[in-house]
This record gives structure tokens, C-alpha cells and sequence, in this order.
């Protein structure tokens, strides 16, 4: 039987994005939504405890590997804020247009670019099993300012919002395989690969 990895979110833009990153595994890799699994809690302070939270809960209910990512905005104007906050931080339920509202908001009082500062960071935890000792943890970043208005209509979160000055688009502007290549997971994702070589499943 061909060996199958759990992918832990139930985010179904991320979970797009991390399925293209991880297809040169050459595994099955099946969304957790598809097996029933629901959303792990994300009480911790760290995105490395969240990430281990969700990939955990995922091995437990399938009994298969699995694989999270716990990403988020840091503002530096904000203190890192929303930080591990990101998906919540207008509140509950949910709301990217929420969220990006707020952020606005937030910083209206720091107008010039380099006071909008931002990046983005993922930190992707693959394990072997529920109590796998040595989880497989691995990080990326992307930096880039925040813009007083959105542009674009790809990706998820904050994408409208974050500019990369050297290439003069949003994230929401570039198309998806090109996020891949530039973003904080696909610099997560390309890690875990290259420690997947070493440590197989
Ligand atoms: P998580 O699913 O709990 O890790 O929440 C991550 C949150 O961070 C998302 O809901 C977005 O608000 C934000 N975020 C993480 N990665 C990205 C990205 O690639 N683009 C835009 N927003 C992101």
C-alpha cells in the first residue's frame, strides 16, 4: 500500500497551497476534512506548539502521519501583533475581511512605508505518529509592508494587504505557484522536504 500523509488544516486555501508544496513527495496526501477530522484547538502562545497541536490531533483521530502548519502576520508598529492571533484577531467566528479591516484600522497612526513593516511566518511540524517523539519542525519567513488599501483577489488572509515592494504587487496579486516559491511556507515546506530526506516516513 502507498504510504499516506494527513494534511492537519482546515483551511482550504493553506490546505491548496501545502498540498502543491508537498507533491514532489510523491505520496498520498489526504486533507483532513476528507478523513472527518474536526479543528484541533490552538490555545498555545507559539506557533511551533499550535502547529504540533494540530498535526498531533490529526495523527490521533486517523492514526495516519500528519502534517500542520501554524502560521501568521507579525506588524512590527504592532509589537508582532496579530502574531499567532492571525486567523482571530477581529474575533470569533473567523473573518479575513474582519481581520484586514482592523489591521487598517490599527495603523492608521503609521502612514509612511516603512512604518508598516511586516512579515509573514510559518512553522511546519510533520508527525510519524500521535506520540511521535521527534517531530520533523521546520520555518520560513516573508517580508513585505503593509498597504493602506487591498489589492488583488488571490490567496487567503491578509494577502491583499502585504506588499512586496521588489516586485510591486500584493500577494494577492501574484499567482498561486509564484506564492509558493517566494512565501514563508514554501520556505517552511521546502525545509521539512529536505529533513524528509534524511528522516523518511
Ligand atoms: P492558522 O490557520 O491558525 O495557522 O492561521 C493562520 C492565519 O494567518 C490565517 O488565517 C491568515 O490570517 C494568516 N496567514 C497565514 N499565512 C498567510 C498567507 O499566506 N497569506 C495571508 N494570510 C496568512
Amino acid at each position: 500500500m502507498s504510504k499516506r500523509l494527513v494534511l492537519a488544516s482546515n483551511n482550504v486555501k493553506k490546505a491548496a497551497e501545502m498540498q502543491a508544496l508537498l507533491a514532489p513527495l510523491g505520496i498520498e496526501v489526504i486533507p483532513q476534512s476528507a478523513l472527518g477530522v474536526s479543528e484541533a484547538e490552538e490555545p498555545h502562545p507559539t506557533f511551533v506548539e499550535n502547529a504540533l497541536a494540530k498535526a498531533r490531533h490529526a495523527a490521533a483521530a486517523t492514526g495516519l502521519p500528519a502534517v500542520a502548519d501554524d502560521s501568521g502576520l507579525c506588524v512590527e508598529a504592532l509589537g508582532g501583533a496579530p502574531g499567532v492571533q492571525s486567523a482571530r484577531f477581529a474575533g470569533e467566528p473567523k473573518s479575513d475581511a474582519r481581520n484586514n479591516a482592523l489591521l487598517l484600522e490599527e495603523l492608521a497612526a503609521f502612514p509612511e512605508p516603512e512604518q508598516r513593516r511586516a512579515y509573514f511566518c510559518s512553522v511546519v511540524v510533520l508527525v510519524r505518529h500521535a506520540d511521535d517523539p521527534r517531530p520533523l519542525i521546520a520555518d520560513g519567513e516573508w517580508h513585505g509592508q503593509i498597504l493602506p488599501a487591498a489589492r488583488g483577489e488571490g490567496g487567503f488572509g491578509y494577502d491583499p494587504l502585504f506588499w512586496l515592494p521588489e516586485l510591486g504587487q500584493t500577494a494577492a496579486e501574484l499567482d498561486a505557484a509564484l506564492k509558493n516559491t517566494l512565501s514563508h511556507r514554501g520556505a517552511a515546506m521546502r525545509h521539512l522536504l529536505t529533513r524528509l530526506e534524511s528522516h523518511p516516513l
